[in-house]
């Protein structure tokens, strides 16, 4: 018996590029940081390299200003070796709804042109009428497709249903499987029971993803390469951890103890990558929350670990952020009212916004996101176990629940988006962007049109400064240099310019040290004086709203931006009726008219920031 020598491969995926700063760093890692360190990735050995998909696509537009197509080719020219792995949510694309056949089969074939090789597909829901779509568009171009299980706990959830989820993956061509433990809840000991179970009826590889959320994530994986698991997912250590994955140097170390298994990985070069972005970490301090460290909670809360830190840093934004721990105990009861779904991305984001407003609003399902409707009414899927009959009647009424494959009732979109677009799109690519987050490609588009790109926005130095068209200028802050001490370390600082209001504050560009940054900074009162005098509120484009008082007086539960304006003045509105859609939290949410009347004057326009306690609507019911 010569059997010692037959060593059993454990292939690595790592996500430092992806998953990792998604969890731990808001999704906030810059192309240009991630550069420098590439070509080293590149000759680690990983079995892939996650990269893009998830909310890489969203960050790079919103906050980066990046192209997000760009990133993979510039990746691609640096890293040439190793296979590029994205993640990708079925029918959700990298957004958060269903888009339809034509724009999912266009996006997954650009994806293989500028460079993905792998296409992790999911669904939330595990309805795979929902992946069917993009598992044949990434067959069809060449790609490769990993089917994935999401893994969670719940009464309707166990090993039989996940091994026939397994099984129908194989069936439906997938190269791999994933299961996908997007909240850290799988322990040591059902990970071995699943993954042995698994094992057992499919044949093609198995990839286990998790995160170290509850600490357990690293007996996980040994357990699982116990039951014969082919590929895990791990983050360098400085960027792992916490909400992110288990770090690859003590995985590594440990199955190096064993003599029955090889991890072939140059672990020189890996603890180089990991002093790297040590170093670059800091650089992205601001965007860490509280919430990213080991926290056996989740097992008691099962959110997933970007779930927490963005919940945070949304309540953050609300002021609210003091009713976090109520929020994480509203999130298991919305779960269970909505069938038991798995808390992963769009669902993850549907559940925690509701809870918030539940929490926030004072009361349960007083305003409900448009994507808790469609949720409600079918528009994602089927969910694992039925709805709750009281939530739903209470949020849709007597609407039909849909039974068909939601995507059947979406039209082409691709000929419509690129007519509408004209002239600002240069590419398909271009048309992509808008297809997935229109309002956020149409500013990046702009910015990008106007020469504001990442490269002159962060690139150390050379960066020019976005030209300053404000009625309001810098000179108002004069000194517009000085030294600032910090935690006892001292920095140069200079203001270079300021942008315009947007989401999330005005931005202001900073050197600091003489590297360019853009800094959002957010007023918390009414300012309507400054150093040089009166600013005319007219100036910046609103008018001035008074205070809320009577019952007809319509108000935002949480401070946002008006997206739609569904009634004019003179309209006759019954109580209940909606008014305004108001976007918080990266989600619509509705604005209702408490009681009925004739809608007497709006105050606001859509665009506009508006926060609780303004009256937005006038409804006068005397009339
Ligand atoms: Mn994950």
């Amino acid at each position: 018996m010569k059997l010692k020598n037959r060593k059993i491969k454990i292939n690595i995926t790592d996500t430092t590029l992806r998953d990792a700063h998604q969890s731990l760093l808001a999704t906030r890692l810059r192309t240009a940081d991630m550069l420098p360190i590439a070509k080293k990735i590149d000759q680690a050995g990983y079995w892939s390299v996650e990269m893009w998909g998830g909310a890489t696509f969203d960050s790079s537009m919103r906050y980066l200003k990046e192209d997000p197509w760009e990133r993979i080719r510039l990746l691609k020219g640096h890293m040439p070796n190793t296979p590029f792995q994205m993640l990708l949510r079925g029918q959700n694309l990298v957004g958060y709804k269903h888009y339809a056949d034509d724009v999912v089969e266009k996006f997954v074939e650009r994806a293989v042109a500028n460079g993905i090789n792998i296409f992790r597909v999911f669904d939330a829901l595990n309805d795979f009428r929902n992946i069917k779509t993009a598992v044949k568009a990434t067959l069809k171009n060449g790609g490769k497709v990993e089917g994935t299980i999401c893994y969670t706990i719940s009464p309707v959830h166990n090993n039989n249903l996940f091994v026939g989820l397994g099984r129908r993956l194989e069936d439906m061509g997938c190269d791999t499987i994933c299961v996908k433990d997007m909240a850290g809840l799988l322990s040591p000991y059902d990970a071995f029971d699943l993954i042995s179970e698994l094992k057992k009826s499919v044949s093609v590889p198995i990839h286990l993803h998790t995160h170290d959320t509850s600490g357990m994530s690293v007996a996980t994986y040994l357990k699982a390469v116990e039951a014969g698991v082919d590929i895990v997912d791990t983050a360098v250590s400085s960027l792992a951890s916490g909400t992110s994955q288990p770090p690859v140097e003590t995985f590594v170390n440990i199955l190096s103890r064993l003599s029955k298994y090889i991890v072939d990985l140059n672990m020189d070069i890996i603890s180089e990558i990991s002093d790297y972005f040590r170093e670059i970490r800091k650089k992205y301090k601001m965007f860490e929350s509280e919430y990213t460290g080991v926290d056996p909670n989740v097992l008691i809360y099962q959110i997933p670990g970007g779930m927490t830190s963005n919940l945070a840093s949304q309540l953050n934004e609300q002021q609210s952020l003091g009713k976090m721990k109520e929020v994480l105990q509203e999130v298991p009861k919305v779960r269970k009212e909505f069938g038991y779904p798995p808390l992963v991305t769009p669902i993850s984001q549907i559940i925690g916004t509701q809870a918030a407003l539940n929490v926030v609003t004072g009361e349960r399902y007083k305003v409900i996101t448009t994507e808790t409707r469609n949720y409600l009414k079918g528009l994602y899927g089927k969910p694992p176990a039925p709805i709750n009959e009281e939530v739903r009647k209470k949020v849709i009424g007597d609407e039909e629940f849909i039974e068909q494959r939601p995507a059947d009732l979406l039209e082409p979109e691709m000929e419509k988006l690129t007519d509408e677009l004209g002239g600002r799109a240069k590419n398909t690519d271009d048309v992509l962007l808008y297809a997935l987050f229109p309002k956020v490609a149409l500013d990046f588009l702009e910015a990008r049109e106007k020469g504001i790109t990442t490269e002159e926005l962060f690139t150390q130095g050379s960066g020019t400064v976005p030209e300053i068209k404000d009625e309001a200028t810098i000179s108002h802050l004069a000194p517009s240099e000085f030294n600032i001490k910090l935690h006892g370390e001292t920095y140069h600082v200079k203001v270079g310019g300021m942008g315009h209001p947007g989401e999330g504050g005005r931005p202001y560009f900073i050197y600091v040290d003489d590297q360019l940054e853009e800094i959002l900074v957010e007023s918390l009162v009414e300012v309507v004086t400054s150093v040089s005098g009166v600013i005319d509120a007219g100036a910046t484009g609103h008018s001035i709203r008074p205070k809320a008082r009577e019952e007809g007086d319509v108000t935002t539960p949480m401070p946002g931006t008006v997206v739609r304006i569904k009634v004019k003045a003179g309209d006759k509105v019954e109580a209940g009726d909606t008014v305004l859609i108001v976007e918080a939290m990266k989600m619509e949410h509705e604005v209702h008219t408490s009681i009925s009347g004739v809608v007497e004057k709006i105050y606001v326009s859509e665009g506009d920031s508006v926060n609780p306690d303004e009256v937005l609507v006038e409804v006068n019911s005397k009339s």
